[in-house]
This record gives C-alpha cells, sequence and structure tokens, in this order.
C-alpha cells in the first residue's frame, strides 16, 4: 500500500494534474469526517462545570446514532479528543502521566467505554498524543531537576551548560530546552530510551485503550540539530519509525500530525513520516474564499496539495482549537459559515471538524475563548453545557449559535452540516474521488469535479452574496464521455448537461442558470 502510494505520488509529480489523481484502494480514514472535541468544553455530565467522558458518551448520538437512516444526527465518523492526560494547565498540552486519564475528565474504564460507545455507533477515535514535551511537574522532569546527571531521566531532556538562543530556561544553574514555554520542556530524542519510553506509550493506547490512532502535536519540532528547530531530517526519520511501530502494533491506526506549515513542507512527511497531516494553508484558502474572497484563494493551495500528497492523503479544515474560529472569522454571518462548511465537506482529503463550528460558535484569541464550553442550548451561563457553574464564560453570539435554535430550523447551519455529511457519506466521488479543479471566468465562483470511474461530481459554489447569473465554466482535459445525463445531488434549480470536448472536459459550461448568493450545488454527471 504504502509502495503503491509512493509511484501515485511519483505519477502525480511526473503526470500533472490530468493523469495524477487516480485515487487507487485509499485507506479506511478517506471515508470519514473527524471531529475535533476539547473535553472540558463538550458536555459535562456530573455538574461541576468541567467537561469530561462520559459527557462526550450521552453526546454521542448527536454525532452520529449509528443508524444511517437516521438524519437527526451530525453523522462524524471520526472524534479527535484533545489531550485526555493528567496535567496541571486546562488545556492538556503538558502532560504528566502518558498512561493516565485526567481525573477531572473521569477514568481510564469510563475512557474505555467511550471507545466501546463511539466504535458501536462507527466512530473511530483518535487522541492527542504529545509527544515533543512533557509538563515539567511530570516525574521525569522532576528527578531530573532534583538529581541532575544522576537521574536516569536527566537525558531524557535537552540540557546546555548555557543558553543558546530562545527556547532555554534556567533551573539550579542548568539550562534546558522547552521550544513552546519553560513548563514544556522538549524530549530529547536522541536519547533511545526516550523513543522506547514513546513506542510504549502508543502501544499502550493502542492495545490496551482501543484507540485508532493518534493525532500528533508538535510533529515538525521533535529533534533540534545543527540550530534547525523544524522538520529536520531527524526529526521526519524519527516520526517514519514510529510511524512503523504504531502500524506494527495496530495494523490500519491513523496518525495525523500538526505540522504547521506550507504545504511543501508538510508533504515531506507524507505518507512515511505520518499518514495524514493538516492542511493549513488549504484551510486558509477556505475560509478567506468563504469570506467573500476570490476561488483562486481556494485554487492556488488545493493545485498544490493535489500536486504534493498522496490521493486523499491530507486533512482539510477551517480553523483549530489554536485558530480563530472560522464563524468568528467570518463575522457571524450564517450564509458565509454555510459556503465554508461546502467547500470543506466537498474537498478531497480526510476533513475535520472543530465543536461548536457546526453551529457557527464564535470565539477569538486569547487560546482560552477558542475552546469555551459547547452551545448546547442559548441558556447562560450554562448553555445546556453543565447543571453547574461552567469552567469558562460563553462566548458571544450563542443566542442563535446553539444546538437547540438550530436543531429543528430545517435552514439553519446545523442542518446545512447534517446535509453536507450525508450528502459525502452518500457519494463516494466527494470521499475518495480525484479531484480536477474547474475554471470560472467569475472570480467568486469555485468549481471541482470529483470523479471515481463509476462518476463525476461538479461541485460549484457561488463565494459572493450577489447572484451570479453570468458566467461559464471550463474544464480542457476532463474525464467525461459523450452526453452525460445530469442531476443535482446537492442544492435547488435546474441545471443543464454539459457538451463534453474531445479532450472528456467542456467550455462555455454553465450548468445553472443563476447561482444564488453564497449557493452552493453538486450537479451530478453520468459517466
Ligand atoms: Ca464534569
Amino acid at each position: 500500500m504504502r509502495t503503491l502510494l509512493a509511484i501515485l505520488a511519483l505519477l502525480v509529480t511526473l503526470g500533472g494534474p490530468a493523469a495524477a489523481q487516480r485515487a487507487g484502494d485509499l485507506p479506511w480514514w478517506n471515508d470519514r469526517v473527524f471531529y475535533e472535541i476539547f473535553v472540558r468544553s463538550f458536555y459535562d455530565s456530573d455538574g461541576d462545570g468541567v467537561g469530561d467522558l462520559r459527557g462526550i458518551i450521552e453526546k454521542l448520538d448527536y454525532l452520529n446514532d449509528g443508524d444511517p437512516s437516521t438524519a437527526t444526527d451530525l453523522g462524524v465518523t471520526g472524534i479527535w479528543l484533545m489531550p485526555v492526560n493528567p496535567s496541571p494547565s486546562y488545556h492538556g498540552y503538558d502532560v504528566t502521566d502518558y498512561y493516565g486519564v485526567n481525573p477531572e475528565y473521569g477514568t481510564a474504564d469510563d475512557f474505555r467505554e467511550l471507545v466501546a460507545e463511539a466504535h458501536r455507533r462507527g466512530i473511530a477515535v483518535i487522541v492527542d498524543l504529545v509527544i515533543n514535551h512533557t509538563s515539567s511537574q511530570h516525574p521525569w522532569f522532576q528527578s531530573a531537576l532534583a538529581d541532575g546527571p544522576a537521574s536516569p531521566y536527566y537525558d531524557y531532556y535537552v540540557w546546555a551548560d548555557a543558553p543558546a538562543g530562545g527556547g532555554w530556561h534556567e533551573r539550579n544553574g542548568r539550562y534546558y530546552y522547552g521550544y513552546f514555554w519553560s513548563e514544556m520542556p522538549d524530549l530529547n530524542y536522541n536519547n533511545p530510551d526516550v523513543t522506547a519510553a514513546m513506542y510504549d506509550i502508543a502501544a499502550f493506547w493502542l492495545t490496551e485503550m482501543g484507540v485508532d490512532g493518534f493525532r500528533l502535536d508538535a510533529a515538525k519540532y521533535l529533534i533540534e540539530t545543527r540550530g534547525k528547530i523544524e522538520n529536520s531530517d531527524e526529526t521526519l526519520a524519527w516520526l517514519a519509525a514510529f510511524n512503523a511501530h504504531v502500524h506494527a502494533v495496530k495494523p490500519g491506526a491513523l496518525t495525523v500530525g500538526e505540522v504547521w506549515a506550507p504545504t511543501s513542507v508538510v508533504a515531506r512527511y507524507v505518507p512515511d513520516s505520518l499518514d495524514l497531516a493538516f492542511e493549513f494553508n488549504l484551510a486558509e484558502g477556505f475560509v478567506a474564499a468563504a469570506g467573500g474572497g476570490s476561488a483562486v484563494q481556494i485554487k492556488v493551495p488545493l493545485g498544490r496539495a493535489l500536486r504534493s500528497y498522496p490521493p486523499g492523503q491530507f486533512a482539510p479544515f477551517l480553523t483549530n482549537h489554536d485558530q480563530n474560529r472560522a464563524a468568528s472569522v467570518l463575522r457571524g454571518d450564517v450564509d458565509k459559515a454555510k459556503v465554508a462548511a461546502a467547500l470543506l465537506l466537498t474537498a478531497p482529503g480526510v476533513p475535520f471538524l472543530y465543536y461548536g463550528e457546526e453551529v457557527g460558535m464564535q470565539g477569538m484569541k486569547p487560546d482560552p475563548r477558542i475552546r469555551t464550553p459547547m452551545p448546547w442550548t442559548g441558556s447562560a451561563p450554562g448553555l445546556g453545557f453543565t447543571a453547574g457553574a461552567p469552567w469558562a464564560e460563553p462566548y458571544a453570539g450563542y443566542e442563535t449559535a446553539n444546538v437547540a435554535a438550530q436543531d429543528g430550523d430545517p435552514d439553519s447551519l446545523l442542518n446545512h452540516y447534517r446535509a453536507l455529511l450525508r450528502l459525502r457519506s452518500a457519494q463516494p466521488a466527494l470521499r475518495r474521488g480525484d479531484t480536477l479543479y474547474v475554471e470560472a471566468d467569475v472570480r467568486s465562483v469555485y468549481s471541482v469535479l470529483r470523479f471515481t470511474d463509476d462518476e463525476a461530481l461538479l461541485v460549484v459554489v457561488n463565494l459572493s452574496g450577489a447572484p451570479v447569473t453570468d458566467y461559464t465554466l471550463k474544464l480542457e482535459n476532463g474525464p467525461l464521455a459523450g452526453a452525460p445525463a445530469v442531476s443535482l445531488v446537492w442544492g435547488a434549480g435546474e441545471v443543464i448537461a454539459p457538451t463534453v470536448n474531445a479532450a472528456g472536459g467542456f467550455d462555455a459550461y454553465r450548468p445553472l442558470a443563476a447561482l444564488v448568493p453564497h449557493g452552493s450545488y453538486v450537479v451530478r454527471l453520468a459517466r
């Protein structure tokens, strides 16, 4: 499989886009849409104001009830849990016990029950694995501080006699490296004992706790060499070996990495060092275009993504827990949020949603304000998240951006997300299909062709707040033939068939006479 992907990647490089995106036999994760959950903020089962694992169990039916015949659930098929380990920080990204479950969140048994209940509904579970650094309160670091070089854990960290640039912190006359923060000392992966320890931790979560994979935090920062802090060859090599270990322990397990960098850098990690990586450039393009921008803001990063990764092996999203929420960037405009959702959920790759995005939950930095409690209702201060006092105040906009207000409204953002997830689930071409960018002669019209051997779906989105009538689409070379029968599988209107050219594409094609403001459409072209 990996060799096949590598060959396909080479073909992508050599053959150009038309020759390239042969999907082949994609992994299971290409049929999934993941949902990122900050456990502290999702649902509080016991009224202490802090979200917990049992709370997630109670809300699993909201995410996916496991019954394909119902349309009342969101329909996601994977969840990514932000760190569940014990940590002194509210966010959990500084771990004190990699084998433990944060007691504020629940117990190991709660975790196992969550995994079992998720699996019963067809939801895969991946967890954040914070591998770059530990908490300064981790027993390893405490031992290193207390005993110095005599500690068996001293060489688990990176020490120097004097600071050598940024990221160095003094303690007891010695300096240690902690890229992000003094209380997040970097682990020393030049020490094979550290690598062995992390291998054991990964195996524990895969086998004892039953997870389906990991989201690898800060993956580009693992090994600093010769002044190279990010993306060192040693980091890529370490991850390649770690990835092989994960697959050896649990065949089919997924690693998705946070490599916050341009596509050309991220692509170096996939598929050997990581199975998938988040596509930050494409995410920025989606949000910018949905904000009233131009289709070229997607064309450029999408083209790079299609050329740079093995087919489908990247993870598009809108924003994550480190970024201002999409709904805030879009200034609370529901129509623009619907456009962003349509762009994301018709895209190639493995889409990730951030909790609350589906109801237009807002949030602007600082970080705790982009991670506030899920607005289940519009009733402040608990928002249906807790019966007690919530750990954080609600963010503005919850009066309309909440589940209860939108649940029964067919025009709501929530039901738009539900329908888009069902569309993606019903259409293999959206999940696994190849992708060709379709040129529009109007900057506010975005279009791609998603296709398999069996079907072709033309995605058309009006990024603007005005109706568009005077537009045409052009696909120089494509997979079409003859006179395809056309039907609309998403959106409303009367759809017109293209005249297919000798190269399987089309020119001067206007599939609908008018695109409504912020309208999204998916046209099925029979092959
Ligand atoms: Ca609780």
